[in-house]
C-alpha cells in the first residue's frame, strides 16, 4: 500500500480497491460501481441523513431522473452554470424528441415545476422535502472515486417559505443538522459563504462546507443555499397570504453527497487502510476467536455468544469465523478500518475477560465479560471523540494566517483581509493561484487590512488549493 504522506492520490486510490469501496473498471469513465463494503458504508450515511430529516418535519420524496429542456432553461443563469456539464437524452426509441431531455444535474428544475402546483396557501408553508437520488454531470477534469465522477450519489433538501426570513431560519436549522452529520462522521468543516462568482447558479448566497485533506487540498463537501425568490419567480411559485394576497415563496436548499465518504477515507484513514468512525461503520466491531488445538468448540460457542449480546445491546458486530490465522483477519479488518476488534480465547473465558483493540490509536486492553456490552459502547464513544478530536486538530494546523504576499504557503489554507470587492479578489485568485473560498458564516471578529488594495477591512477571507 502507499504511504498516506509521500503519496495521497495513490494512497487514496489503494484503499478504495483494497478496502472494496468501489470499482472503477465500469465502462463508463467516472461512473464507479458501489462495491458491497463501500455501499454499506453510504447506506449507514443515508439512513443518518433520513433520521435527521425527518426529525425535522422534512418530507422524503423522489422525483424523476430526467427534465424537460423547457423547464430546465427557466432560470438563466442556473442553465448557463450547468450546461456544459449536462447529459442530454435527445431520442426515445428511434424517435428524434421535440422536447429534449435533460437526466438531472441537481433537482431544483425537476421539482420546482410541481412546487407551483403543491403551494397554494400560506397554509402549506413551510414545505420542507428531502430526496436521496444519483444526479449526473459531465465532469471534464480527472475523476476520482467519490470526490469526482459523473453519477453521484446525492442528498438534497429543498424548502419553500413564506418570507425571506423564515427562510433564513431553515438556513440556521441546516446549519445545526450538519454539525450533528459531520460529529456522527467525526469530520471537522468550515462554514463559508461563497464568492459572488462562485455561488451556486441561481442562489441569493451559497454557504460551502469544506473539509481538508492530508494533501493541504479542500474539499467541498456539500452547500447550504439561500434562493430568496430567484426561483419561485420563473417556476411561479406562490402562496395566498392571510390577506389574500399573492407572494413568491423563499427557497433553500442543502446538498450533501457521496464526497463525504471521500472526506472520512483522507480525513481519518492511515498506512493500512481505512479508519471508520463507529457512528456509520457498518460493522462497530469484529470478533476474532482465538482457538487452540483442544478449546475451538467453547471459544467459538463463547464468541457466538459474545455477538448475541452486542447484537442484542444495538451495536452492529461481525464475527470472524473463517479459518484462517488471527494475524491476518488482523490485517483485513484494518484494512476496512473496523473500529474495535474483541478477541477471545480460552485463557480470557478463564479470566472473565475480552481482550480489545482500537482500530485508531492501536490502544489495546481488556474489558470485562460481564459488562461487555457496556463496556464495548463507551469504548466506541471514546474513540469517536478521540478521531473528531485529532481530526479539528490536524485541520486547525492547515490554516495560516497571512499579511504580505510574498512565500505564500503553497499547502496552506490561507487566511486574509479582503476588502470584499471582485477586482481583488480575482486579482488574487489569478496571480497566485489560489481560489478564494469565502468569508465565514458564522462572523469572527477582525480589522486588518485588504491583502490586494490594503484598504481597511473587517472581512477576512479563506483561500486555498482545491480538490
Ligand atoms: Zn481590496
Amino acid at each position: 500500500m502507499s504511504m498516506k504522506e509521500d503519496n495521497f492520490a495513490d494512497w487514496y486510490l489503494d484503499i478504495v480497491e483494497k478496502a472494496g469501496l468501489s470499482d472503477k473498471r465500469y465502462p463508463i469513465k467516472g461512473m464507479n460501481v458501489w462495491t458491497p463494503y463501500g455501499w454499506k458504508i453510504m447506506r449507514q450515511i443515508d439512513t443518518y441523513i433520513r433520521e435527521e430529516f425527518d426529525a425535522t418535519a422534512h418530507d422524503e420524496v423522489c422525483f424523476p431522473l430526467m427534465i424537460p429542456e423547457t423547464e430546465f432553461a427557466k432560470e438563466k443563469d442556473h442553465i448557463k452554470g450547468f450546461d456544459e456539464e449536462v447529459y442530454w437524452v435527445t431520442h426515445a426509441g428511434l424517435n428524434e424528441l421535440d422536447v429534449r431531455l435533460v437526466i438531472k444535474p441537481t433537482s431544483e428544475t425537476a421539482m420546482y415545476p410541481m412546487f407551483s402546483l403543491w403551494v397554494r396557501s400560506h397554509q402549506d408553508l413551510p414545505l420542507k422535502t428531502y430526496q436521496i437520488v444519483n444526479t449526473f454531470r459531465y465532469e471534464t477534469k480527472q475523476t476520482r472515486p467519490f470526490i469526482r465522477v459523473r453519477e453521484i450519489h446525492f442528498f438534497e433538501s429543498h424548502t419553500c417559505h413564506v418570507s425571506e426570513e423564515d427562510a433564513q431560519c431553515q438556513v440556521e436549522e441546516d446549519v445545526e443538522i450538519l454539525q450533528r452529520i459531520a460529529r456522527k462522521i467525526c469530520l471537522p468543516y468550515t462554514l463559508l459563504v461563497r464568492t459572488e462568482w462562485d455561488k451556486f447558479p441561481g442562489a441569493h448566497y451559497t454557504v460551502g462546507i469544506d473539509t481538508s485533506m492530508p494533501n493541504g487540498r479542500t474539499l467541498q463537501m456539500g452547500s447550504i443555499h439561500h434562493y430568496r425568490t430567484n426561483f419561485s419567480v420563473p417556476y411561479d411559485i406562490t402562496y395566498e397570504d392571510e390577506n389574500g394576497e399573492h407572494k413568491h415563496v423563499h427557497q433553500t436548499t442543502f446538498g450533501m453527497s457521496e464526497r463525504l465518504v471521500g472526506a472520512l477515507i483522507g480525513v481519518h484513514g492511515d498506512d493500512k487502510g481505512l479508519v471508520m468512525p463507529p457512528g456509520i461503520a457498518p460493522f462497530q466491531v469484529v470478533i476474532i476467536p482465538i482457538f487452540s488445538k483442544k478449546n475451538s468448540e467453547e471459544v467459538l460457542a463463547a464468541c457466538k455468544a459474545l455477538e448475541s449480546a452486542l447484537v442484542a445491546g444495538g451495536i452492529r458486530v461481525k464475527l470472524d469465523d473463517r479459518d484462517d490465522r488471527p494475524g491476518s483477519k488482523y490485517y483485513d479488518w484494518e484494512i476496512k478500518g473496523v473500529p474495535l476488534r474483541l478477541e477471545l480465547g480460552g485463557r480470557d473465558i478463564e479470566n472473565g475477560v475480552v481482550a480489545f483493540a482500537r482500530r485508531d490509536n492501536g490502544e489495546k486492553g481488556t474489558i470485562s465479560a460481564a459488562d461487555v456490552v457496556p463496556g464495548v459502547r463507551m469504548l466506541l464513544d471514546v474513540i469517536s471523540e478521540d478521531m473528531l478530536a485529532r481530526a479539528q486538530e490536524v485541520q486547525e494546523s492547515r490554516y495560516q494566517d497571512i499579511e504580505t504576499l510574498e512565500d505564500i504557503p503553497q499547502d496552506k489554507i490561507l487566511r486574509f483581509g479582503w476588502c470584499g470587492c471582485e477586482e481583488c479578489g480575482h486579482r488574487f485568485e489569478d496571480t497566485y493561484d489560489f481560489k478564494i473560498l469565502g468569508v465565514p458564516y458564522v462572523p469572527v471578529p477582525f480589522k486588518g487590512r485588504c491583502i490586494i488594495c490594503g484598504e481597511p477591512t473587517e472581512k477576512q477571507a479563506y483561500a486555498a488549493h482545491t480538490m
